[in-house]
This record gives structure tokens, sequence and C-alpha cells, in this order.
């Protein structure tokens, strides 16, 4: 895959990039090992400082910095601007909770035989982010953030299609204040990770992408024994029983399976609904998915723009069309529009059955999977039939169903009368194929850090 922005809008190439060569990536590597003996040894104090000037930039070049995002991966501009807000306040955060969430923890000295004893959190060193390209500046800042106040260094590898992001990114923490190479980005294609992981120089990796790269990454890291952090796909349910607030449930369902053109691996993608509430449900569903608007991203009218890439929107009709073939349903969408650019309808596919490819596999876009179930016990059973495990949302107004759902649901994320989505106050990751290790709160941080120990007799 070349290192391009393409505009999914109009399918049009507008720059490619040539990629790093080896002597330019071991330059890179290079730097941010330098960078990290002096990043370690710099006060909380001042990373706060520095990290906060990246948000007011963040604030400051705010629509300059999503229009960069619409144009390279189709999110909408209005979303784009939100997920660039979201960031500077991630930073924020970050450099107000670290003094915190980095400071020595006292144990009981005496209990352990010791004059004093502690435990202290310390950087690693540098580590490698492979990030995708679906929330471009919120992928990267919910890793950087917390790993240079912890006083690590980062380096980018981010999705092909995203370069211009990428190198906007590693320039943002340099005006900041941080030390050169303190957060870099590598332009290379996936094929140059494992000598980059592999590299003794490179302390850990962190990976947001497909369950394909999850396995590659852990793979390199297992022979070569670095921690990671892995982020993986997801196949969110979303479960509707009979007590559920109809109305307020379509109406959220609907933004939490178009998101981001239907692209966000915490979207719901199975719409599981009880039977004596199915059909109302459906209605509801279908008449506000089929009424957003679609079109151009930059539109303030739009609501769901293009699939980020030809290949992903390729992927969903396969998915549409196997279903179909195999005898489900379509209650709205599920033509592709003739028009330039990746477009693709939202989409409600019922009468789902085990065989076809969207009852197992994550439909990246914005195509539902409804689901009729006639007990908790089943809804139980359908939402944890899959691989994944990353959110889940039930919507329920009887108080013990919300207790069984928030101990049933196999997910790293349980979300009652609610969507998911990710918060700097609360860990994020998930279980099974939906990777391992978490984001975000004080333990995102703690994952990069050398847990350390102090005994003193
Ligand atoms: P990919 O896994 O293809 O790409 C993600 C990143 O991994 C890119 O930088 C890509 O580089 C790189 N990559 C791909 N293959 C390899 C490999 N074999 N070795 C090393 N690096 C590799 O993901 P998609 O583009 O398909 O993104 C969508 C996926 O990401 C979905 O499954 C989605 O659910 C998941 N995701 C998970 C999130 C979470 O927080 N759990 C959040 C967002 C998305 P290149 O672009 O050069 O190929």
């Amino acid at each position: 895959m070349s290192i391009a922005t393409t505009n999914p809008a109009t399918g049009r190439t507008v720059r490619t990039y040539e990629p790093f060569s080896p002597e330019q990536t071991d330059a890179a590597i290079d730097r941010s090992h330098l960078a990290y003996r002096n990043l370690r040894d710099t006060t909380v104090a001042q990373r706060a400082a520095w990290l906060d000037r990246a948000a007011d930039l963040l604030d400051v070049e705010r629509d300059e910095a999503a229009r960069m995002a619409t144009a390279e991966m189709g999110k909408t501009y209005a979303a784009a601007r939100a997920e660039v807000t979201k960031c500077a306040s991630a930073c924020r955060f970050y450099a107000r909770k670290a003094p915190e969430f980095l400071a020595d923890e006292p144990a009981d000295a005496a209990s352990v035989g010791a004059t004093r004893a502690f435990v202290r959190y310390q950087p690693i060193g540098p580590v490698l982010a492979v990030m995708p390209w679906n929330f471009p500046f919120w992928q990267v800042l919910r890793f950087a953030a917390p790993a240079l106040m912890a006083g690590n260094t980062g380096l980018l590898k981010h999705a092909s299609n995203v370069p211009q992001t990428a190198l906007y990114l590693a320039d943002l923490f340099r005006r900041a204040g941080f030390p050169e190479g303190a957060f870099g980005a590598l332009l290379v294609g996936s094929d140059a990770v494992e000598s980059i992981l592999s590299d003794p120089r490179v302390r850990a990796a962190t990976l947001t992408g497909s369950e394909r790269a999850g396995r590659a990454i852990a793979q390199i890291a297992g022979r070569e024994l670095k921690k990671t952090v892995l982020e993986l796909g997801g196949s969110d349910p979303f479960v509707v029983m009979p007590s559920a607030d109809l109305d307020r449930a379509a109406e959220v369902a609907t933004v939490a399976r178009c998101q981001n053109n239907g692209q966000s691996c915490i979207a719901a993608k199975r719409f599981i609904v009880h039977t004596d509430v199915f059909d109302a449900f459906a209605e509801r569903f279908a008449a506000r998915m089929s009424a957003l608007r679609v079109g151009d991203p930059m539109e303030d009218s739009t609501e769901v723009g293009p699939l980020a890439s030809e290949g992903g929107r390729a992927e969903i009709i396969d998915q549409v069309r196997d279903a179909v073939d195999l005898g489900a349903t379509i209650l709205c969408g599920g033509q592709r529009p003739e028009r330039d650019g990746w477009y693709y309808p939202p989409t409600v596919v019922t009468d789902l059955t085990p065989e076809m490819r969207m009852w197992t596999e994550e439909v990246f876009g914005p195509v539902a999977g409804l689901y009729r179930v006639s007990s908790y016990d089943e809804a139980i059973e359908v939402a944890n039939g899959t691989a994944f495990g990353l959110g889940a949302n039930a919507w329920t107004r009887d108080q013990r169903e919300q207790e069984w759902f928030a101990i049933d649901l196999e997910a790293g994320n349980v979300f009652v009368n609610g969507m998911t989505t990710s918060f700097p106050e609360l860990p994020f990751g998930g279980v099974k194929n939906s990777g391992y290790g978490r984001e975000l709160s004080a333990l995102g941080m703690r994952e990069f850090c050398n847990t350390k120990t102090v005994w003193v007799g």
C-alpha cells in the first residue's frame, strides 16, 4: 500500500509520499532513543506545560487539522472538529492528573521488614505506536499524551492513508516544546514494522487496528519479549429489552452504528432485540437510519460521509451480498450509490443466520445486523457469541437486568442505556480477540511504565 492522501469523497489521490529508507528509519529511532534520555530527566511539571501547550495549539488549529482528516479519510468535518477538541481535552487531563498518576505509592514498610517501601512509576523508553486511520488524531493522542507525560518517547507508524495527519502530529509535539525526537512520525508501510519492533532501542509497542495486524505485532513482540497493548476490532452488541425506552434506544442506535461513517471499533454492530419489542424497535431504527443524510463530508448538513477506502467499501458490499444470498432481509439501504467517492448508505439487515459472514465478522461501515431473541439468556448467548469483546450496550429500565448485563456481557466496556464512548477518565480496551491491555485513565499511563518496587532496609 503506497503512502498517500486519497480523498474518499472523490477517489482522487492528491499527494503521495516516499517511504522512509532504512537509514531514515534508523535515524528516527536514534532520535527517539536520545530524546528519551533527555525526557526521562525532565520534571512532570515541565512535561505538563508542554502538553498544555499542545492542547492550546490543537484548539487554535482545530479547523485546519479537521479539514486534513476529512480530506484523508472522509469523516465529516463536524466529527473531525469534535475529535480534535477531544484530543485537546485529553492532553489537559493528563497534564493535570499526571502528578497523581505518577506519584510514589507508599506501602506498609513494617509488614515487609523495611524502614521504607514504595512503588515508583518510571518510563521505559521509545514506544512504537502503530495506529489506524479511523480516528487519526484521537487514536494517536490517547497513546501519546500519557506516554509523553510518563517520560516515554513515541514513534508513530500511522496508517498509510493518513500521512499528513501523522506529520502534523509529530510537528505538533515539537512545536509544543517537547525535545526533538520525543514524538516522531515514521513514514513506512506495515512491512517495516518487524525490523522497527525488533530494534533493541524500541522497548514496547501499542497497536490499534485489525485482529490480523494485532496477531502480527504480538508475534514479533513475543519473540522479542516486549510489552504490547493491543486495541483490535469489535462487533459490539446493542441489546434492547422490553422495558427499554425504545425511541431513545433507536435514536442512540443510529448514532452508535453510523458514527465516523460506520467505521469505529466501538460502533454498535449487532442489534439484539427482544421479540416483544422487535417490530416496534425495527420500525423506528430503520426509519432513522434511512433518514440520515449521506453526502460530501465537508457539508455541514452531512451526517454520513464516504468510507475511507475503496477496498473497505468492497468488503461491506460483499458482506451484505453474502447475507442476502443466504436469505437475509434488507430493511433499508443496501444499494451502492452511483456517484464518485466511496459512499455506502446506512443499511439494516435482518433474518441473519450463523452461516452468514455478518454473523461472525466485524462490519466496518454503516450496516447494522438486527437479531430477534426471546429471553435474557438468549440475548446474552447471541451478544457473547462472537470472537470479539470490545464494547457492549444494553438497554433496559429493569435494575436487576442492568446488574446482570454488567456481569454477563463479555466485553471490556459495558454501557447501560447508552452507547460506548471513550473518556480520558475511564480505562478503555477489550477482551477475547479485541485485544489486551488498557488505554486511558491511570491504567493507560502505567501500561508503559516500569512499576518499580523500592524496599529500603
Ligand atoms: P489495519 O490493522 O489494517 O491497520 C491499522 C494499522 O496497522 C495501520 O497502521 C497499518 O499499516 C498497520 N498494519 C496492518 N497490517 C499490519 C501488519 N501485518 N503488521 C504491522 N502493522 C500492520 O486496520 P484497518 O485499517 O483495517 O482498521 C480498522 C480496524 O481497526 C478494525 O478492525 C477496527 O475495529 C480496528 N480498530 C480498533 C480500535 C480499538 O480501539 N480497539 C479503534 C479503531 C479501529 P498500513 O496502513 O500501512 O497497512
